[in-house]
């Protein structure tokens, strides 16, 4: 493994108690701590329900939220615009952020925004086959969840007391 500022190889060094690649050279240290940020958007109509998407593709049936990965030189916000219409073709106004989630295995963090759905219209695509609407009293089926992330922001957000948040 080779310092990513000065190329020098790096040796095995303990901070803070666990074993860092550290360059000899340039002090460079790697904390390997590198992260996948991605945006997730609950955007909710005026009847407090708040939408999913049914995705196509590689992981077809499932249900998730609306959201991807920041690029570089958006800020999160701005992802989390893009992403909403790319997937759903709809705008999403009043964001606020919700709760962020880490995932070790999959180096991933996700940063989550409720908001109000906007205008737009939806047409199926490769991605996305389907919106559906739910609530607390109509939760999404437990078992066509995407996976870990999702289920675990379905829980947070089914339990927030908040969810219904009267427009303004
Ligand atoms: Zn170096």
């Amino acid at each position: 493994m080779y310092c990513r500022e000065c190329g020098h190889e790096l040796s095995d060094q303990v901070i803070d108690g666990r074993v860092r690649h550290v360059c000899p050279c340039c002090g460079y240290i790697d904390w390997d701590n590198w992260i996948n940020a991605a945006v997730v958007v609950v955007p909710y109509n005026p009847q407090g329900e708040f939408l999913m998407v049914r995705l196509g593709g590689a992981e077809d049936g499932s249900l998730t939220c609306p959201g991807g990965f920041r690029e570089l030189g958006e800020t999160l916000p701005e992802a989390a615009r893009r992403e909403t219409l790319e997937e759903t073709g709809h705008a999403v106004v009043d964001l606020e952020l919700f709760k962020v989630y880490t995932w070790d295995a999959k180096r991933l963090l996700w940063v989550v925004y409720k908001a109000r759905l906007g205008k737009g219209q939806f047409v199926a695509n490769a991605e996305t086959k389907e919106l559906l609407f739910f609530s607390p009293d109509n939760p999404p089926p437990a078992d066509e969840l995407r996976g870990p992330l999702t289920e675990r922001l379905i829980r947070d957000v089914l339990a927030d007391d908040s969810a219904a948040n009267d427009p303004d």
